[in-house]
């Protein structure tokens, strides 16, 4: 099974935040045949590689099948979690592997499993390997288990039961912390910006850019951490950090500012983790009070706490901060 994580969203003018949460894509290639299963009616030694509690958790996702295999496969099955370094005369029929990165599978990015689709025709190379990714949550851990196990006893992403093996599905890592816990929210230490907008847009707001930006590069203060650094690039679609002035948005009511930030939330537990992009939007904003704007967001990004004086004291005319 593998997983992508699906982009979460927060939005912060003066409001607060919104979340979304991850999903998981994932293909097997496809083989069809007859014949009978090597594994119906037997029981199939599993040897794990991982530690005691991943272990357990295995026994507990494959104990399912020891349920509920003749009612979707038509056989019944009883897999049999091996005990470290018990090892039958003849190998174990299964082996698997806790991984960091699941790659056997051939497949995208953020792979959460890989097991080879047996049925009468594939028979079974002995021991069939399986890869679970290290680092779910329990229950995920269990989900993948569960859903490998169906490949093992010939079941495909379109078989019953669609909760098990549905291609589709929502994991969650072990516990991770939040953006808005880490010194650095970013994903890296060399932000790229960019203006966004119509072709008036460079020429109108490039200074005011330039002005935030060379302020955040030296630290806002201290509200940006030292290893960050920002530069300017032409294309918004590869910067991390868009500006975009528009005439009026649903984001704020009145004219100023707002930040809409994105980033993957790999344990579901409703905040981003890292952000990977960020757009500023500047609503029906006068050009010499987009600095302060562009710069002020920009920190919010960080969570370091009370804006820095310098902006703070031109909260009655934005364009004062230039000082
Ligand atoms: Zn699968």
């Amino acid at each position: 099974m593998d997983r992508r994580l699906a982009g979460a969203f927060a939005l912060l003018c003066l409001l607060g935040g919104l979340a979304g949460c991850g999903a998981v894509v994932e293909e097997t290639g496809s083989l069809t045949g007859s014949g009978g299963h090597p594994f119906a009616g037997e029981t199939v030694t599993v040897a794990v590689d991982g530690t005691d509690r991943e272990r357990a958790l295995v026994a507990d996702g494959l104990a399912y099948w020891d349920d509920e295999a003749t009612d979707y496969v038509g056989f019944a099955v009883d897999f049999r979690v091996l005990a470290p370094g018990a090892t039958p005369a003849d190998g174990p029929d299964v082996r698997l592997r806790f991984v960091e990165t699941v790659g056997a599978c051939g497949d995208t990015e953020f792979s959460a499993g890989c097991a080879p689709r047996i049925n009468g025709s594939t028979g079974v190379d002995r021991p069939a390997a399986v890869e679970i990714r290290r680092g779910l949550a329990d229950d995920s851990t269990r989900l993948v288990v569960r859903h490998e196990g169906g490949h093992l006893l010939g079941l495909t992403h379109t078989d019953r039961p669609r909760d098990v093996m549905a291609h589709e599905r929502d994991l969650a890592t072990l516990p991770e912390p939040d953006a808005t816990t880490r010194a650095n929210p970013w994903n890296g230490s060399t932000l790229t910006v960019a203006l966004a907008g119509d072709d008036a847009t460079p020429e109108r707001y490039r200074a005011e850019l330039d002005y935030a930006l060379a302020y955040i590069d030296d630290g806002a203060d201290g509200a940006v951490p030292a290893t960050v650094s920002v530069r300017v690039v032409e294309d918004p679609a590869t910067a991390d950090v868009t500006v975009r002035p528009v005439p009026a948005d649903d984001c704020t009511a009145d004219d100023g500012s707002c930040l809409l930030l994105e980033g993957p939330d790999p344990d579901s537990d409703g905040a981003i983790e890292t952000y990977t992009s960020a757009e500023i939007r500047l609503v029906g904003l006068d050009t010499d009070a987009a600095s302060w704007h562009i710069a002020s967001q920009f920190i919010r990004t960080f969570h370091t706490g009370d804006s820095p004086d310098r902006l703070d004291d031109a909260s009655d005319r934005r364009g004062d901060w230039h000082g």
